[in-house]
């Protein structure tokens, strides 16, 4: 009798412990992978957070998360009706990345000099500050449509290590493109940075597509918008350049969620671009 009566809790705690483990919203967009934005509905909490990060969400239970380059897994808080805190640790599919070991480069190829790094670093500041901002004017609409015709000639995820030092990851996609070439709003959104010389980037453009979902246009010819605008979709921002740090004319194409960035080609319908 004894036994059956554990066998009676074991089970018991275990469906508790599933009923638990079940996520309090719908997936409406994307998957737990490395990279992906994750779109939900049937939100029901007043607070919810992703790693610590708050959340965005709208009158009907909507919003949206973005899943780091590295993660194993991801931490889902929310705070019910009646003010009770909830954690749900979710797993996410790793994706394998191309890791290219480059040795016996001369040191000046390697590091930039000092009035460069300090540059850098302030235009780094810049963008990191726009991609954090809350300011929730556009709501956000998945797919996106790509914002230039070209070839891929760059993917996410990517990343260099040169003379044994691993070099910041390649978070954008990149799309090859003769200059000139027109970039259009990939959604609706309100442009929230314009920099017309960045040492790394160039003419540099970012657009804020709400709830903190975030675009950046590198290396541009030509900034067509200003700053605070309001764009829709399809509207030309911009044109394909190779301004800043750049070998040939392609446009950089990053989206974020707040300081989180993930893989552009997943939130667009087609694997590849137009073709010109
Ligand atoms: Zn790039």
């Amino acid at each position: 009798m004894k036994k059956s009566w554990v066998t009676l809790l074991v089970s018991m705690a275990i469906s508790m412990a599933a009923f638990a483990q079940e996520l309090p919203f719908t997936v409406v967009y994307g998957d737990f992978v490395q990279g992906s934005v994750v779109g939900i509905a049937s939100l029901h909490a007043k607070k919810a957070w992703v790693n610590d990060k708050a959340l965005i969400i709208n009158d009907d239970g909507e919003s949206l998360f973005g899943i780091d380059r590295d993660a194993s897994s991801l931490t889902f808080r929310w705070q019910d009706g009646t003010g009770k805190v909830h954690e749900i640790v979710h797993a996410v599919v790793a994706r394998s990345y191309d890791i290219q070991h480059i040795n016996g480069l001369p040191n000046n190829k390697v590091n930039p000099n000092p009035q460069e790094v300090a540059k850098i670093i302030e235009n780094n500041k810049e963008i990191a500050q726009v991609r954090l901002k809350r300011e929730n004017t556009v709501h956000p609409a998945l797919p996106l449509d790509w914002p230039v015709s070209g070839r891929i000639s760059g993917v996410y995820g990517s990343q260099r290590i040169l003379n044994g030092q691993p070099r910041r990851p390649h978070f954008g996609v990149d799309i090859a493109a003769p200059i000139g070439t027109p970039v259009y709003a990939p959604a609706d959104a309100q442009v929230v940075l314009v920099n017309p010389d960045m040492v790394l980037t160039g003419k540099t453009m970012m657009l804020d597509h709400g709830m903190g979902l975030k675009s950046i246009y590198v290396h541009l010819s030509e900034i067509d918008v200003h700053n605070g605008e309001h764009v829709v979709r399809g509207q030309l921002i911009g044109h394909v350049g190779k301004t800043g740090r750049a070998t040939g004319p392609h446009l950089h194409w990053g989206m974020s969620w707040f300081d989180v960035q993930v893989d552009a080609a997943k939130l667009v319908a087609t694997a590849q671009p137009p073709a010109l």
